[in-house]
């Protein structure tokens, strides 16, 4: 039996693939006007920087980890995420102040052991950006801002931000308490995941899909918010009212990793049956000391990249597809094909997209594949033409036929497509 990809995974083919190298080059360009600057950190790391940083009581850590042994017997874990790794890569070369706010960005494969569904995979993509030195909440507003710009700039339309502030740790701490107590009548009705949340991190329980039944009522953290993180939260509203950024108060947005502190938000759009979560991020003020560094507040968001593709498509919105072929070049003839190697080169240095056949077939079929290339030109030598210098040259879309000098043949193509 011949061997398949693992469950979960995808293969992108050509076809397919220009539509992420249309969003991946969007998502560079982007990050440049807002100056954040790429970051490539390992795709697996030690286990505990995850158990540490996403926090072990997640299901992400619990339950999600593609953790193994290697052979000297360290625990390595698949990165399920990237702002752990980032901070951890942050830490470690000490990217302190450097040269002010570290503005980072990444664009990489994650992986999670979930069940797969559309929109759901075990290998999938992020596009994330991290901000990590300041408090200020206008860095908040920054972020939120990059991602829905970005979202309105590749075409996805209706996107919704939902934001909510999950609090500092004093805040949350009180919270946990409250949050307890609103359970505690129906502590052994929940599901036995949130029978354990209830006791190691029972905010998680508002987040289950199974016991939305019992939350209706629960109290919200936004409720019991002390004055820093009133403030702080007012002041990021403030923000994006000021970069005319929609949103929506979502009291009871909680995100699955443990990390966030304060602002919280999701992106949301339609197109992916049963999800509708598109990105979201939030800030974390204790991590880079929990990661073992000198502690430094931060702020970021990832973007799923296979969900932006569905929805681009469920939307029907243009995405620039495979390139079409300058030129296409054929050879009659022993001489001919000898020489149309070094014309094909020629092309190809000037910045032409050009190519060849490579089987010896007929001229008809050559036709045909310069026809599926959506070759703007076809371009054949034969030993007439070859002994008098000149090549013969047809326009696909119009049919026009003419001869070149081959000396110049090149240049006049590449000139005429520069346009
Ligand atoms: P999270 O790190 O869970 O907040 O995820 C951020 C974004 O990554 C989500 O909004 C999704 O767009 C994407 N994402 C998370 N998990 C998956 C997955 N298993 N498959 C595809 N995309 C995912």
């Amino acid at each position: 039996m011949s061997i398949q990809k693992p469950k979960g995974t995808q293969d992108l083919l050509p076809g397919e693939i220009e539509k992420w190298q249309y969003v991946e080059s969007k998502a560079r360009e982007l990050c440049q006007r807002f100056n954040y600057r790429e970051i490539r950190t390992p795709v697996f790391e030690h286990t505990e920087l995850f158990q540490r940083g996403v926090g072990e009581t997640t299901d992400i850590v619990e339950k999600e980890m593609y953790t193994f042994l290697d052979k000297g017997d360290r625990s390595i874990s698949l990165r399920p995420e990237g702002t752990a790794g980032v901070v951890r890569s942050y830490v470690e070369n000490k990217l302190y102040g450097e040269p002010d706010v570290s503005k980072l960005y990444y664009v990489g494969p994650m992986f999670r052991y979930e069940q797969p569904q559309s929109g759901r995979y075990r290998q999938f993509h992020q596009f994330g950006i991290e901000a990590i030195g300041s408090v200020d909440p206008s860095l908040d507003a920054e972020v939120i801002a990059l991602g829905y710009t970005f979202y309105r700039e590749i075409g996805i339309k209706d996107v919704t931000v939902e934001i909510n502030s999950v609090g500092n740790p004093s805040v949350r701490a009180a919270y946990r308490e409250h949050i307890q107590q609103f359970f505690a009548p129906v502590k052994d009705q929940l599901c036995k995941d949130c029978q354990s949340r209830y006791e190691r991190n029972p905010m998680r329980i508002l987040d289950c899909k199974i016991d939305q039944k019992y939350c209706e009522g629960a109290p919200t953290i936004v409720e019991h918010l002390d004055e820093e993180c009133r403030t702080h939260f007012a002041r990021v509203q403030q923000y994006l009212t000021a970069l005319g950024v929609p949103f929506r108060l979502n009291p009871r947005l909680v995100r699955g990793l443990d990390y966030y502190t304060h602002t919280a938000f999701e992106y949301k759009a339609a197109g992916i049956g049963a999800i509708d979560t598109i990105g979201g991020g939030g800030r974390y003020n204790g991590l880079v000391g929990q990661i073992g560094g000198q502690d430094q507040p931060g702020v970021g968001l990832a973007l799923g990249m296979e969900r932006i593709l569905l929805v681009l498509q469920a939307q029907g919105a243009d995405i620039p597809a495979e390139k079409p072929l300058d030129v296409y070049l054929i050879g009659l003839g022993e001489a001919a094909e000898t020489r149309i190697v070094g014309l094909l080169h020629e092309l190809r240095l000037e910045g032409l997209t050009a190519e060849k056949d490579y089987q010896s077939r007929k001229l008809k079929a050559q036709m045909k594949s310069a026809d599926r290339y959506k070759a703007a030109y076809v371009g054949i030598l034969g030993d007439n033409e070859l002994e008098k210098g000149e090549i013969a040259v047809k326009a696909l879309a119009t049919g026009e036929q003419e001869t070149l000098s081959l000396s110049e043949f090149a240049r006049t193509l590449a000139a005429r497509q520069r346009g």
